[in-house]
């Protein structure tokens, strides 16, 4: 069964591209998943820069501008196939097309994730009306989560539900908002909490997604256990964890994610 996932927030910098394109490698690398990555964010589309595709020979603008077939728009990278955007794109598009254009490759792919667009208008509603499930990235503190909550009026004012928060760049400082301050204000749960990490900076200089270049970090094995949720399958703690530390917050709510997209 093929499942369109959109990574969205109306605030840049939130590591919604970071996630993404980890996410989407992850799912290829560590679950043998068939994934497809797409650039959505059609103002800064700079999922290139993550997944190294520096120049795109066809990207999302030419697909959506029906200047070309979305097939010869894909490229190759760390085993996921790739849309980039265009920097340098300059007729019009429409990017409410994208649901019809990802429609014809659904069946080719177990994941489509698509990489959102932070503006309030048809980009963001592009990736909110093609997606199956939608994951809304926020930080811990009450601008962003402010953002989050128009957010998430936005996509339910649309007959579209929020399927869980993702936490980043968590400091656990005494001053952010707690997990439980956040899923209070927003009725959505928290799926992961993700640590602020410099490797998630450093693995962009390198143009490799942060779940390849750092396998082991706290990323990488939060994105992991979202991968096992999305593809029902159990989560790879460690032996020793698995004593030291009871169900975490986020870790039930993975659960109920998981029953809840699998009937299980
Ligand atoms: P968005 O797509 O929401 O605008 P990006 O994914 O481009 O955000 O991330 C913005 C910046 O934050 C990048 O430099 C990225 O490396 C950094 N970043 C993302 N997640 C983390 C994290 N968990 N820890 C530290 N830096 C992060
Ligand atoms: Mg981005």
């Amino acid at each position: 069964m093929s499942k369109t996932i959109g990574i969205i927030s109306i605030k840049g910098g939130v590591g919604k591209t970071t996630i993404a394109a980890s996410l989407a490698c992850d799912l290829s690398d560590n679950y043998n998943k068939k994934v497809l990555l797409i650039d959505a964010n059609y103002s800064a589309p700079n999922l290139g820069l993550h997944m190294n595709i520096i120049e795109p020979h066809k990207s999302i603008h030419e697909v959506l501008a029906n200047k070309t077939k979305i097939k010869e728009a894909i490229h190759y990278r760390f085993g996921v196939d790739v849309i980039p955007g265009s920097y340098i794109f300059e007729a019009d598009f429409n990017p409410l097309k994208l649901k019809d254009k990802i429609k014809k490759l659904k069946n080719n792919y177990d994941f489509i994730i698509l990489d959102s667009s932070p503006t309030l208008d048809s980009e963001i509603l592009s990736t909110i009306l093609a997606s199956d499930n939608l994951f809304i990235v926020t930080t811990a503190d009450y601008p962003t989560l402010s953002c989050s909550l128009k957010a998430i009026k936005f996509a339910n004012q649309r007959g579209r539900e929020i399927s869980g928060i993702i936490l980043n760049k968590v400091h656990n400082s005494k001053y952010e908002l707690t997990l439980d301050e956040i899923e209070e204000t927003t009725n959505i749960p928290i799926i992961a909490k993700i640590p602020n990490e410099e490797k998630a900076i450093r693995s962009i200089l390198s143009r490799i997604p942060i779940s390849i270049y750092s396998r082991k970090s706290g990323f990488s094995r939060e994105i992991s256990n979202i991968s096992a949720a999305l593809t029902n399958s159990k989560e790879n703690h460690s032996f020793f964890s698995k004593f030291w530390h009871s169900l975490r917050k986020e870790q039930v709510n993975r659960q109920v994610l998981k029953d809840r997209l699998y009937n299980n």
